[in-house]
């Protein structure tokens, strides 16, 4: 663990998430900036920068968890799929992104590039009232 990390803050239990699922290896919960309602985070609980460091177990129960998601995603809003993907960016702890995808363009448009690529901001942070309705609405699909 991380002090200075705000993901291993997370899994150990002194910042709030609205947390989803866990186990021994991973920790899921929701995006504070989701591009989609449900925009879920799934992070290894050790502490690793970039996905490519994480043990090959935990990557795959990683991906198994990213593709329960998935079919909880598609019952919940019915959309025809879903992404999966990490970037490495904002937080310096690997983290899937699973989000449910309304549009094709959802995670690779310019929608979020209207100032130019240097520009780049993030979606709005819905209130935390919204994001407790949108964490129950996912568990009971879990
Ligand atoms: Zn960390």
């Amino acid at each position: 663990m991380s002090d200075d990390c705000i993901f291993c803050r997370i899994v150990a239990g002194k910042l709030p998430a609205h947390r989803l699922y866990e186990d021994d290896l991973c920790l899921a919960f929701l995006d504070l900036h989701p591009i989609r309602a449900g925009h879920t985070l799934i992070i290894p609980k050790k502490h690793h920068v970039w996905f490519e460091d994480i043990p090959p177990a935990t990557s795959a129960r990683i991906m198994a968890l990213g593709q329960q998601f998935a079919r909880a995603m598609k019952g919940e809003w019915g959309v025809e799929r879903v992404s999966f993907f990490y970037t490495g960016i904002h937080v310096p702890h690997a983290h899937a992104h699973i989000v449910p995808m309304h549009h094709p363009h959802d995670v690779s448009s310019a929608a979020y590039l209207k100032d130019g690529i240097d520009g780049f901001s993030l979606p709005p942070s819905p209130d935390d009232s919204e994001l407790t309705k949108v964490a129950t609405r996912l568990r009971q699909r879990l």
